[in-house]
């Protein structure tokens, strides 16, 4: 058997906890944080306002069914050298319409808190609340609202308890709906799961213990009957004889708490009519009747109730205590860090323009770090590389020049001359091929990346694809070519015959070059987008702004590849023109190479003056044809012209359609995202870009609200 306090003040060592405790209820704390409390609970009619009586002296309504309605948080305080006074508030529940009224409202006139005067304030609190008051009327039977009152004097133990409404499985018709009887339970689990209440769980000694729904209640959330302290009332309406299963209860026997469980004797309706009788001698005279005498002394009465409450109680509290701290401070951080979040208020012009131009700058700043490679600036550039824009386009566009030098041939060059009629072009094709160690199926993706939504229309008329190696041949193909188109010409061909082939040997390049516009818009606008979501990280205005701008992106974008046709236009489809000295260098070059190649088989080593060849063998190499002569010219300067052209278009691109329309120019895709944008925005679009929707509106309130609770009550604790 387990002893109990002796001195129920020994175990009050600390009222001033307990009285910090109270005052965090006060400020709502209780809504955010498992406060310790003492909450009663039973099944309707079991006892609990009688028990509450008892304990308090303070006259509960009982079978009025008023009290019951609402959870009563009564808290008693002793404060030497003051007139007893009892102060009665409300504490809005979360979903109060009117909580501003009901906080201010206040009862202080209640002294005695006589029956009357407690009927009269009780119909005040319903009204207020917006109960029902009458049977007809449509307003709800229960409130999640919890009146407050708080008993102050000299002679006042220090106890807080709260009462909630009974738990009933039978409703009333009129009075009590399924709803409410849903609801009540939920009400009274809600206090029953915090796992810092003791549930002071009344029960009737005169019905099995089983049919109280109560039990089954406390054992689910209690398991282990850790923090349930069972009450046992109306021990005087035990059958004559099932006594002694009520004491088997007692003694532990049967359903065991750690906390126990006590008897109290309270006053049935027939005596209470009776002024004459005291509650506690009659007790007192019922616990000397067999065979409750055979109980100890902690195990029946109000008074050892009282003295175990205040000692688990105060147990209870000095556990947690330190744990409350701790949480509350973290709930503090975790609110402010969500107000962080929620960014700036939002509600009038100034305060939105304020809040897009913020958005603007920081963009503005992310998009300068990423294109000067300021990358250590800011560490989402190591948490996303993809925002390394400035890297990321400089390396595209190697490999765009890469790829336009190594595929954007139509034909190979040639690296023999025509004349070595010995060897077939299919030969040459083969042998360089060979040399290279290219495989015939090798193919080049020109679209390097993955496709961002919101670009299809744009992206949608660019070829896409891969290319294949460029095939041998180029001979046979000039030749035909030529003869296509020869007029009268000697030893020379048609001008316009070097355009024509020009726009052959470039066919692959639109497809590259596509694949490389492409690639680099959905590069820009995958950085824009990541650069708003850190710019911004309100969504819905996120959102807003995109959808506001994405046109305009677009137009841009379009510019960009409108700028990539043109120059693809004018390279394959103009004049062949160029001022290069270049071309004319190559040209030389490359004749003088064949010259040499041809000559240099001719040479002879065994000479004492080097390489040497004989003047005869030096005129006498030409026998090639006219026609193969003019093919052998054509190629020539195709191939000298198409460097030329191949490197002058490769940065005209870079240069010209994405330097110029996505990254450096005056009109990039993120020089939309400026403050002049802000500045031009109607109050009429502010409000439909920025503004606050109602849901942001009441969580931001809702967390301003914690937060000056919050710190009321670390004022309370530090
Ligand atoms: P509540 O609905 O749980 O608050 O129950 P009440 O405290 O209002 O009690 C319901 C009825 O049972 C009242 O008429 C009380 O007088 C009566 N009652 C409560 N406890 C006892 C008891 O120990 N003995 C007797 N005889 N009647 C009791
Ligand atoms: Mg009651």
């Amino acid at each position: 058997m387990v002893t109990h306090g002796k001195n129920s003040h020994d175990s009050l060592a600390d009222p001033a906890l307990l009285d910090k405790i109270d005052k965090l209820f006060a400020c709502n704390v209780g809504e955010y944080i498992n406060l310790p409390q003492l909450v009663v609970v039973g099944d309707q009619s079991s006892g609990k306002s009688s028990v509450l009586e008892g304990l308090t002296k303070l006259a509960f309504p009982r079978d009025s069914g008023l009290c019951t309605r609402f959870a009563t948080q009564i808290i008693f305080r002793r404060v030497e050298g003051v007139d007893r006074s009892i102060t009665a508030t409300i504490i809005p529940g979360p979903n109060a319409d009117n909580p501003s009224e009901l906080q201010e409202w206040k009862a202080t006139d209640l002294q005695a808190l006589s029956p009357s005067s407690f009927v009269e304030m009780m119909s005040e609190v319903h009204t207020l609340m917006g109960l029902s008051v009458t049977k007809d009327d449509t307003m709800p039977t229960f409130s999640e609202n919890v009146l407050r009152l708080e008993i102050c004097g000299p002679d006042e133990d220090h106890l807080s308890v709260i009462d909630v409404p009974g738990i009933f499985r039978n409703t009333t018709p009129g009075v009590t709906t399924k709803e409410d009887k849903d609801m009540v339970r939920r009400m009274v689990l809600d206090y029953m799961e915090n796992p810092r209440s003791i549930m002071l769980t009344v029960v009737p000694a005169n019905v099995d213990i089983a049919t109280q729904e109560i039990i089954d209640m406390a054992r689910e959330v209690d398991p282990e009957g850790r923090r349930t302290l069972g009450v046992l009332t109306k021990p005087d309406l035990v059958d004559k004889g099932a006594e002694n299963k009520v004491i088997d209860l007692v003694e532990d026997k049967e359903m065991r708490l750690k906390l126990g469980w006590i008897i109290v004797r309270n006053l049935g309706q027939i005596e209470l009519q009776d002024l004459e009788i005291d509650r506690d001698a009659a007790e007192e005279r019922f616990r000397l009747t067999a065979p409750w005498n055979t109980l100890g002394r902690d195990r029946f009465g109000i008074k050892a109730l009282k003295s175990r409450l205040q000692e688990t109680v105060t147990a209870n509290a000095r556990e947690a205590f330190p744990l409350v701290r701790v949480e509350i401070g973290k709930r503090l951080k975790d609110c402010q860090d969500k107000l962080q979040v929620l960014g700036a208020e939002r509600e009038t012009s100034e305060q939105q323009t304020r809040y897009l131009l913020g958005v603007m700058s920081s963009f503005q700043d992310i998009t300068r770090q990423a294109l000067s490679t300021n990358y250590s600036s800011n560490d989402q550039f190591d948490i996303d590389l993809n925002l390394r824009l400035a890297t990321k386009i400089v390396n595209r566009n190697g490999e765009f020049s890469n790829e336009m030098d190594e595929w954007g041939l139509k034909y190979s060059f040639a690296q023999d001359g025509y004349d070595d009629s010995s060897r077939s072009d299919a030969e040459i094709d083969d042998e360089s091929e060979s040399e290279d160690e290219i495989p015939r199926v090798r193919q080049l993706n020109t679209r390097k990346t993955t496709p961002i939504p919101g670009l299809e229309d744009v992206l949608h008329g660019l070829e896409e694809g891969a290319v294949s190696p460029s095939c041998g041949g180029i001979y046979s193909w000039i030749e035909n070519q030529y003869r296509q188109s020869r007029g009268f010409e000697i030893g020379t061909f048609n001008f316009t015959l070097l355009s024509t082939i020009m726009k052959q040997q470039s066919a692959k390049w639109p497809i590259i070059t596509h694949g490389y516009i492409n690639d680099m818009i959905t590069m820009t606008h995958g950085f824009i987008l990541k650069a708003l979501n850190l710019a911004c990280p309100n969504l819905r205005v996120r959102h807003n702004l995109m959808s506001f701008l994405l046109d305009r992106l677009l137009d841009r974008y379009k510019d960009a590849i409108n700028k990539v046709n043109y120059l693809l236009l004018v390279e394959r489809s103009g004049t062949p023109m160029t001022l290069n000295h270049y071309l004319n260098d190559n040209l030389e070059k490359c004749r003088q190479k064949r010259f040499t190649s041809v000559i240099e088989k001719k040479a002879l080593s065994d000479c004492t003056h080097g390489k040497v060849v004989r003047f005869d063998d030096m005129t006498h190499q030409h026998h090639m044809s006219n026609e193969k002569h003019t093919v052998q010219d054509i190629h020539d300067i195709l191939q000298s012209y198409y460097k030329v052209a191949r490197k002058r278009f490769v940065d005209s691109i870079c240069m010209q359609a994405v330097d110029y329309h996505l990254v450096t120019g005056p009109k990039t895709p993120m020089s939309l995202f400026s403050p002049h944008l802000v500045g031009n925005f109607s109050k009429e679009q502010l409000e439909e870009i920025a503004g606050e929707e109602g849901a942001l509106k009441r969580n931001r309130r809702q967390l301003r609200k914690e937060i000056q609770d919050l710190q009321k009550a670390k004022k309370i604790l530090f």
